[in-house]
This record gives structure tokens, C-alpha cells and sequence, in this order.
């Protein structure tokens, strides 16, 4: 099903004008609400029906054993969880004497809409009864961005043509029950009842409930609080139970006389704090809430994304679907990550289980290096995270016989989950993408403490790996070999052109690092000696190439496979690990996702003008998207190489990955590096930037279906704004004091609010790059 047609386009709103029961599921993850820390499926208010309900805490999982048939060393032994906690968003509502549920009876409207100025997600509900009593429903919420652990719902009814007795039930409600598990490995391991109820209790129009996980032993607190305005008397009844907090509101109500509930809602965890410091927590929560007020914590809401905006807004004219969609996807990547604060960005952010709640390499390749350019203190959060999990990442490269820190290839608390080791724990890149990523946020930000410290040891532990990973071969060149680089179509390859050359720029930028901030490098134990073999490692660095074929293996022996038979192959056997074995996948040339293309992109001065096109054209016929995370990189190439209505539409797969459901599985969860590869495609892709030393520089081109691309982003405290036309390109620095930009190869001088404007390039394609049969991306509509 294409859930276009469920939603209307708008470039501020996702609006939904009529509800489909059929993509329930996927719609609570686009209607998703989050700070960071506390995430709310978009649920329908009363909790039936469902796709699957869903509130989740960052950080909060149950672990449970990994079995093996046949174990070896080394094998993690636990894995980790996100669960379904205490779910705050419940209103049922009964009228007269039947349940308001949107299955029965007659729905003459149901209007739910996101507004991406505001966060709130609004719905209007106009209903009549199966006894033929009209009832207008009125609700909306908010994740509070300012107010951490709070939630906000207010929740309005009103009879429409009859009086009518209302009862709302407002609760909270744990261990609800999930929905089963299909048989794809990107699911999650729903798990029964994971909480355990400690203490319940209820004054007013207030419930506090406490929990614990069994094995992971994580305090979980819940609280509710209500205000709530009826014309008549209102009777009102609080109750608690184990599992069950519920405060009962009911009213005789006339036409055109209205029932209105607030309810504030707060959460926290913690796997040190009691039960009475959990429960006093979050009803301190609620007491700054209620002081706040809605309309306080809306205008907050406001006034955060107002300023969200005015750093990171993006204007895309000529493909108004476009448009929408990059709003969204930022709206979903600023969301996931504005208050983590020393928490993890899993793949999916806090919209759903998929992925048992993990967080992958997905964060610091795709999702921070958006964030570094439009809300940079989230990136800051994000590293800490890394950086304070480094003891679990020291110990696990111990276990390995290796040294420094082998970061997990997925984790919620930072010990590594992955039970399947040739696409787990071969894939060390990780470690010199989170590098990758703290030298962006440095380079872009300047922030001076932050790179001596957390910087400087994430660096160093990284670099630490690589060369004790590496060795230097017979011939003295520096080889990582047995590794699984991004393509996880091929595994345990030597020298997999993408990891090392990331190895590579990790070595050098520890090595400058280490240089730069003597006293703390010494405090790393980190000497002359030491930065001479890391430099001398990334100086060896073996790169192989095919003399023959004139590209670029992905790795050492790459091109010397059997290509995957991809004119046997039905459309119905992608993605291709759903129907075929690793074995075989793993000795044929077939490519999953981007991977020396992501080489290409990251590593850009790695490759000439010529071998770029030569390998993208060589792989786009070998890769057949089977993860999200690669359309938004062969648009980025696509571009720059010239094909540039080829990027517009792998833009347009990215950037309606989840809007449209391309991948079949957004019930899960958004795909959160798909969300940043929109902003990634338009602004690396059509407006070609890159960073170079410290410097970001544009090679601008545009697809005949966008006419006007207009963005903002930060670089070193001066916002700076972008305006590419098919004929021109214009830069204006908002604030600082000046600051240099490279359109193409030529330096441009940026000097407050006077826009310099330069000739936007056209590009003539040179060849046709096809893909594999069937795999071709869509193409994009033709909506100018
Ligand atoms: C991709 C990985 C990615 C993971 C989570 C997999 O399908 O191949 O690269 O990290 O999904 O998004």
C-alpha cells in the first residue's frame, strides 16, 4: 500500500484526513512524539485499536540470554531489549453507556495532523455511536523538549447534536499487551511483562506507579497529574493498582457544552536511584509541569523548534513532496536526539522496537553529521554517550586480544548485543565513524574542551584499535584484514577500501589531536613514540585497486567474484537476506548497501574525479538497496558525478523511506538514517558540500524537478545561508564576524548579511548507470 494517499501534502504538516485501519502501525511511527529520552508512538488516545502500542524511556531494556547452537569465545552473552514501559497516553472515553471506539459505530471525520512548527500532534474525531449519539473528540499532545521528563495531553469531548453522560478514563497502564513477532531479524524480541510493579500510589487527581525490570534490574517511575474544567459537576475518582493507574472523570453534558481534561505525564529511570527517590522524582516532574501549564509548555515547545528552525530550516521548490518530507525527516532526526543527553540515538530514535531498540553505526554516519550542522550541542550528548561507555568498549577489545576500545556493533547501554559476529563485531568501522564524527563536530563547532577531553580519548582509544587490528604486511603496507565493512552483503574481507581509509583519517586526526593537547595526552599515556606508529600505520594504509577492471575493489579480491544473478532473481526474493543464504551472499559481487560509494563520499580527496565515476557506475549495478541506508549516499555520488536526476530520485527514496512505507516494515520504527539522508542528499548531494580542513565547500547542481534549493546551517557559531537556483548560487552570512566557503574550487569570502552570488555549474552526464533488474529507484513525480 503507498500511505501517500493517506496524507495530504503540506510543507509545515503531516496531516492524515482519513483513517486507515490497515496502516495503523506505520502511521503511529510517522505520529511519533519525542524528546530524546521519553518517545510516544502516535497511539489513538483511547489505546484501541492499535498497531502497536508503544512508550519507551531511553536507555530502558530488559536483557535476556542469547542462545547459540555452537558457542565460541568471545560471543556476547546477553542481549538487550527496549521495552513497552507504562504507557501515559490512555483516555478512554465512554458515552452514555458505550465505549468510544473508532471500530464500531459510524466515523464521520478523524483528522490526525503533526505540525512540525509546533510538535504537537493534534487529532479531531467527530463520531457517531452504534445507539446514534454524535460525540466531537478534540486531543492533543506534546513531548516536551524543554521539560525532560514530562508529556502532555489535553483531551476535549463534546456532544454533537444530543446531551450526553461522558466518563473518561484517563491512566496509565504497564505491561500492556505487544504485539507477536514476525520472522525477520529486524523486529525486536517483544518480551512479555517485563516490569514488575513496586509500589503504587494515588492522591487527587494523581497516580504514581514504580516498576523494575527483572534481569536488567532498571527502576522505572511513571506519574500522572490532571486538571480538568466541565460546565456541571464533575465527579471524579482516583484509583492504583499494580499494573494500573486510573482517574475517572464523568460529566452530563448539553450540546455545545465541553469536557476538558489536562493530563501531564512524567517519567524517569534509573538502575541506582530507590523506589522512594524514583517516585518523588518524577512528582517533582509533574509539580514543575502543572506551574508551567499547557499553555506555558506548548509556548516552550514553540519557542525551541522556532529556534530549531531558524538554524536548520530547508526550502525545496518544484517538489513539493520533497519539501514536506525534509521538514518531517529533520522534525524526526532533531526529536530523537535534542534531549538524549548522555544517551544513546538508536536506529529507529524512540518510534518503535525495531532493532530491539539499538543504536548503531546508523547515529554517527548519517544522523550526527545533520545534527553537527543544525543542533550541534545534540551531537555533543550523543558523543558523551559513546565516550562514557568506553570502559565497556576497553574490556570488550581486552576480550578480544585487541587494544583501545572496540566500540559494539549494536547496544542500548554500550555492552555489544550482536549474536551474529561476521556482521557484528568484524564490522569494528564503528570505532572510526564515532571518530569520524567527533572530529566533524570539533571542526564545525570549535568546541575547545570538548575536543581535549572526551575528543582526544575517543580518538586515541579508536586509533589504539587500528593499529593494533592492522598489521604491516611483508611489503610494508599497513592491512586490517578479516573485516566487514557497511555492505553486509559481503563479510570477513581484508582490506575493505571504506574502513580503511576511515582507519586511516582516525590515525591521522588522534595523531594531530594528540599533538595539539600535550598535557592530556600525556594524562592518556599517550607518547612520541606512540603518534609515530599511528601516523606511520595511516601513511602505509593499503588501498587496493584493480588494474584490470579500473575501479576500486571494495575489498581485497572483490571484483574477482561471481556476480549475483540478479536476472534470476524475482522481486519478491528482496531483501535478498530474507530469502537467501549468507554463504552465498557473502561470494558474490551483490551489494546490499553503499559502501566503497560511502567511501567516496566521506573520504572524498581519496578518490579522483575519474575513479569516482568509474566505481559508482561499476557498483550502482551491483547494489541493490536492501538497507535504508544507501539511497541517500548514491544520491550524494550520483550528483556529484553528474547524474543528477538519477540523485533527485534516490533523494525522493530516502526522503519517503517512511512516509510511503518503502522498506514495508515503518510499523517498527522510523528509519532514522533515512530521515538524516534527506537533509544528507540535498545538502551533500544537490548542493555538493563538504567539509575540507575546517573549511565547507559547495559544487552546487540541480535536477530539472527542484527549482530552488534554500538552506541554513551552522559552522562555527555563524549561521550561514545557501540559495542554489539552476543559474546561481547565493551565500549570506546571518551571524559572525566573516567566514570562508569554496563554491567549487574557487574561496568566497563571507562578510555579515551581504550575499555574494556565484554561477550555479551545470553538469553534462557522461554515461548511463543502470542497477541490478528491479532495482532501479523510483522515480521521482513530476510535480513542478
Ligand atoms: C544495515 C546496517 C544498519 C542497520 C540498522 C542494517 O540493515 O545493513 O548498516 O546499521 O540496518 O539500521
Amino acid at each position: 500500500m503507498n500511505n501517500r494517499a493517506a496524507y495530504s501534502i503540506d510543507p509545515w504538516i503531516l496531516c492524515e484526513t482519513n483513517l486507515d485501519l490497515d496502516i495503523l502501525a506505520e502511521s503511529e511511527s510517522l505520529f511519533a512524539l519525542s524528546n530524546g529520552h521519553i518517545g510516544l508512538r502516535g497511539n489513538l488516545d483511547e489505546g484501541e485499536p492499535f498497531g502497536q502500542p508503544g512508550s519507551y524511556l531511553n536507555g530502558v531494556y530488559e536483557s535476556r540470554p542469547l542462545p547459540y547452537a555452537e558457542a565460541g569465545f568471545g560471543y556476547p552473552e546477553d542481549g538487550q531489549t527496549v521495552i513497552n514501559i507504562t504507557n501515559a497516553k490512555i483516555m478512554r472515553l465512554l458515552i452514555n453507556d458505550e465505549p468510544f471506539d473508532i471500530r464500531y459505530g459510524q466515523l464521520i471525520s478523524h483528522v490526525r495532523s503533526l505540525d512540525f512548527r509546533t510538535g504537537i500532534l493534534e487529532r479531531d474525531v467527530d463520531w457517531i455511536s452504534p445507539e446514534g449519539q454524535g460525540i466531537r473528540v478534540h486531543s492533543q499532545r506534546i513531548v516536551s523538549f524543554t521539560q525532560r521528563s514530562v508529556a502532555a495531553i489535553v483531551y476535549e469531548v463534546e456532544p454533537i447534536n444530543s446531551p450526553l453522560r461522558v466518563v473518561v478514563q484517563s491512566e496509565l497502564v504497564t505491561n500492556e499487551a505487544q504485539v507477536m513477532r514476525r520472522r525477520d531479524p529486524r523486529v525486536s524480541a517483544i518480551l512479555e511483562s517485563p516490569l514488575e510493579a513496586e509500589s503504587n500510589a494515588s492522591s487527587n487527581m494523581n497516580v504514581t506507579l514504580v516498576h523494575r525490570t527483572k534481569a536488567s534490574g532498571l527502576r522505572v517511575a511513571a506519574a500522572m497529574d490532571h486538571l480538568a474544567e466541565a460546565p456541571s459537576a464533575l465527579q471524579i475518582n482516583t484509583e492504583s493498582f499494580p499494573d494500573l493507574g486510573r482517574v475517572t472523570f464523568s460529566a452530563a453534558l448539553q450540546p455545545g457544552e465541553r469536557l476538558r481534561i489536562i493530563k501531564f505525564a512524567a517519567y524517569g529511570w534509573s538502575a541506582e536511584r530507590s523506589e522512594p527517590a524514583m517516585r518523588d522524582q518524577v512528582e517533582a516532574a509533574l509539580a514543575a509541569a502543572r506551574q508551567t501549564g499547557w499553555d506555558g509548555l506548548v509556548a516552550e515547545q514553540r519557542a525551541t523548534l522556532d529556534r530549531f528552525w531558524e538554524r536548520a530550516d530547508i526550502e525545496v521548490d518544484g517538489d513539493p513532496e520533497i519539501q514536506q518530507a525534509a521538514r518531517f525527516t529533520l522534525f524526526h532526526v532533531f526529536q530523537a536526539g535534542v534531549r538524549a543527553e548522555g544517551r544513546a540515538i538508536p536506529a529507529k530514535g524512540l518510534t518503535g522496537p525495531g532493532y530491539d531498540g539499538h543504536a548503531f553505526w546508523d547515529t554517527e554516519i548519517f544522523v550526527l553529521p545533520v545534527l553537527t550542522y543544525t543542533a550541534p550541542e545534540a551531537v555533543a550528548h550523543a558523543l558523551r554517550w559513546r565516550h562514557e561507555t568506553l570502559p565497556l568498549a576497553r574490556e570488550r577489545a581486552h576480550q578480544l586480544g585487541l587494544k583501545g576500545a572496540v566500540f559494539p556493533w549494536r547496544t542500548i547501554s554500550g555492552a555489544e548485543c550482536s549474536a551474529y559476529w561476521p556482521a557484528g563485531t568484524a564490522a569494528f568501522h564503528v570505532g572510526a565513524d564515532i571518530a569520524s564524527a567527533v572530529v566533524r563536530y570539533v571542526g564545525a563547532t570549535g568546541d575547545d574542551s570538548f575536543a581535549r577531553g572526551i575528543g582526544l580519548e575517543l580518538l586515541a582509544e579508536t586509533a589504539r584499535l587500528w593499529r593494533s587490528l592492522g598489521h604491516h604486511d611483508v611489503r610494508g603496507r599497513f592491512c586490517i584484514d578479516g573485516v566487514t565493512g557497511p555492505d553486509e552483503y559481503s563479510a570477513m574481507a581484508d582490506n575493505n577500501v571504506y574502513t580503511n581509509l576511515m582507519a586511516q583519517h582516525n590515525l591521522l586526526c588522534a595523531a594531530e589531536a594528540a599533538a595539539m593537547y600535550p598535557d592530556e595526552s600525556k594524562r592518556l599515556h599517550i607518547d612520541q613514540e606512540e603518534m609515530a606508529t599511528w601516523r606511520d600505520a595511516a601513511k602505509s594504509m593499503y588501498i587496493p585497486y584493480d588494474n584490470v577492471l579500473k575501479v576500486h575493489p571494495q575489498a581485497d579480491d572483490f571484483t574477482n567474484h561471481e556476480v549475483w544473478d540478479f536476472e534470476t532473481t524475482s522481486d519478491d526474493q528482496y531483501p535478498l537476506l530474507l530469502n537467501f543464504p549468507y554463504f552465498n551472499l557473502y561470494r558474490k559481487q551483490v551489494v546490499k548497501q553503499a559502501d566503497l560509494v560511502l567511501a567516496m563520499h566521506l573520504c572524498p580527496d581519496a578518490f579522483t574525479d575519474a575513479e569516482k565515476e568509474h566505481n559508482f557506475t561499476y557498483y550502482e549495478a551491483l547494489t541493490v538497496r536492501d538497507s535504508s541506508l544507501s539511497a541517500c549516499t548514491q544520491a550524494v555520488i550520483a550528483a556529484e558525478v553528474g547524474y543528477v536526476e538519477l540523485a533527485h530520485n534516490y533523494l525522493t527514496e530516502t526522503a519517503l523511506m517512511d512516509l510511503d512505507d518503502l522498506d514495508h516494515n515503518t510499523r517498527d520504527g522510523l528509519h532514522l538514517a533515512a530521515c538524516a539522508g534527506t537533509w544528507i542528499a540535498l545538502v551533500g548531494g544537490l548542493a555538493g558540500m563538504r567539509e575540507r580542513k575546517g573549511t565547507l565547500c559547495f559544487a552546487p547542481r540541480l535536477p530539472e524537478g527542484i527549482t530552488r534549493l534554500a538552506f541554513t546551517l551552522t559552522m562555527l557559531n555563524q549561521r550561514i545561508h545557501i540559495e542554489v537556483t539552476p543559474k546561481e548560487t547565493s551565500y549570506r552570512l546571518i551571524d559572525g564576524e566573516g567566514i570562508k566557503v569554496f563554491h567549487y574550487d574557487k574561496a568566497v569570502k563571507l562578510s555579515l548579511n551581504r550575499a555574494v552570488t556565484r554561477p550555479t555549474l551545470k553538469l553534462v552526464p557522461s554515461g548511463h548507470p543502470t542497477q541490478p533488474r528491479g532495482r532501479e529507484p523510483r522515480a521521482h513525480r513530476r510535480t513542478i
